[in-house]
């Protein structure tokens, strides 16, 4: 079976998952084992569940139920299904790539273009080999546009991931210090991420760029199908202002002020901005759109609690975004403690990297500086160094945090979140 056969089917399911939680009758399941399941034993539960189809590649799993189809390779399968929808489709569809900033740009250009289309968009952060083909099939017929984050911790999978949404549009947010282990360094992280530009450029498609942003110039110099931004002369010029704590950006007489924080989301919003205008969404409704996005995730989000600001940037971190945490954290009014844990995925530059970053903390004279983790206790000779956030909660029990800002920023491995609830 490939996936043209399949594919009638395909259009008559609700939803195509690959978690055995979330089956509803009427929905395709794909099987992929993991370390805690087997493949097998999530299909039987899937046909009880009444999924419309089962798609395992198990051959030892004996089942003759109609409803199963067996394939060499689920995952390959789930990328061919994706490639023959995306064929089927229409509408333009925007491929958004770059170390820093993806998921909060994706989703301010879903608010931005929702304000006049029907827009689906990557959901969570599912966007990674299987995340993308699972985003492509979920785009319905009633959609007139799509959003897709693609990320990538090494080279080619940008590439494997445009020639499977194959982007009209697209934009790399930026080029940082993340996953420099898998990339092999920043030239690795360039060349990397420059695939989306290679896929657009080949197949005359159209790039958004930053012109502040020296490396997306320089790599799109002989692109004859541009949308710019950043400068006067550009397509879109956008002049940033700020309140206390949140960023906004001016386009003529409209003022946008966002709920987020950190000049760095400036430029994410500049992006949604350019798409929308682009896209015909009039800048009134992009500034209620910037109004109105709410970030819950746990990026750039500040949090009052009791008499306390607490900015909230957990979900993850790189020494680019740290560096930019920190620069923004230290505008803010009043006493001011920092809670850092370590970057991960940084590989030789790892120490380096960490230094580096309490060289910037100490310079720019935060009240308290506290780390957790054993990169930054290496480098950071303080008794406020922890090497876990278990250990972090366990002083939090008997110290209470004095300053009236609080910063925590964290790769996503040191759970730092687990804290917020001890401060
Ligand atoms: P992931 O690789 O995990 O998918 P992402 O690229 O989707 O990450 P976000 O989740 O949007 O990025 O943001 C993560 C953090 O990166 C934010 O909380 C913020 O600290 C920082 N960040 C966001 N935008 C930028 C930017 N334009 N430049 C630098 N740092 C940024
Ligand atoms: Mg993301």
């Amino acid at each position: 079976m490939n996936a043209e056969q399949f594919y009638p089917l395909f259009l008559k399911a609700e939803k195509v998952t690959i978690d055995s939680r979330k089956i509803n009758a009427n929905d395709i399941f794909f099987a992929f084992s993991g370390d805690n399941f087997n493949a097998a034993t999530l299909a039987e539960k899937a046909i009880k569940d009444g999924a419309l189809a089962v798609i395992v590649e198990d051959e030892s799993f004996e089942n003759s139920d109609q409803n199963i189809f067996y394939v060499a390779s689920t995952l390959e399968f789930l990328q061919n299904l994706a490639v023959y929808h995306r064929n089927q489709l229409q509408i333009p569809i925007i491929g958004l790539t770059g170390s820093n900033g993806k998921t909060t740009t994706k989703e301010l250009i879903h608010a931005v273009l929702l304000q006049k289309f029907n827009v689906q968009y990557t959901h969570g952060n599912l966007n990674n080999h299987i995340g993308v083909p699972l985003t492509i099939l979920s785009i319905k017929e009633e959609h007139d546009i799509a959003v897709i984050e693609m990320g990538a911790n090494h080279q080619k999978e940008i590439e494997l991931l445009c020639s499977l949404a194959k982007p009209d549009f697209g934009y790399i947010t930026n080029f940082g210090k993340a996953h420099l282990e898998g990339f092999g360094g920043i030239e690795g992280v360039i060349k990397g991420k420059s695939e989306l530009y290679d896929y657009l450029k080949n197949n005359q498609q159209t790039i958004l760029v930053n012109e502040n942003d020296q490396i997306q110039v320089e790599k799109t110099t002989d692109y004859h199908s541009k949308i710019t931004f950043g400068k006067q002369t550009s397509d879109y010029f956008f002049q940033i202002f700020s309140d206390e704590h949140f960023v906004g950006l001016e386009y003529h007489e409209t003022k946008a002020l966002s709920q987020l924080t950190g000049d760095y989301n400036f430029t994410n919003l500049c992006a949604a901005a350019s798409f929308g205008l682009h896209f015909g969404v009039g800048i009134a409704q992009i500034k209620d759109a910037i109004q109105n996005y709410m970030p819950t995730n746990m990026r750039s989000q500040i949090v009052k609690k009791e008499d306390k600001t607490l900015v909230l940037d957990t979900y993850n971190a790189n020494p680019s975004s740290m560096a930019a945490s920190l620069y923004n954290f230290i505008t803010f009014e009043g006493s001011k403690t920092i809670i850092i844990g370590d970057m991960l995925e940084l590989g030789e530059e790892s120490t380096v990297e960490h230094q580096n970053i309490i060289k910037i903390a100490h310079d720019l004279g935060f009240n308290e500086i506290v780390t957790v983790g054993r990169h930054f206790k290496a480098v950071n000779d303080s008794s406020k160094s922890f090497d876990t956030t278990a250990e972090l909660i366990e002083y939090l029990n008997s110290n209470k945090i004095q300053s009236e800002n609080i910063l925590l920023k964290a790769s996503r491995g040191i759970s730092l979140e687990k804290a917020i609830d001890f401060i």
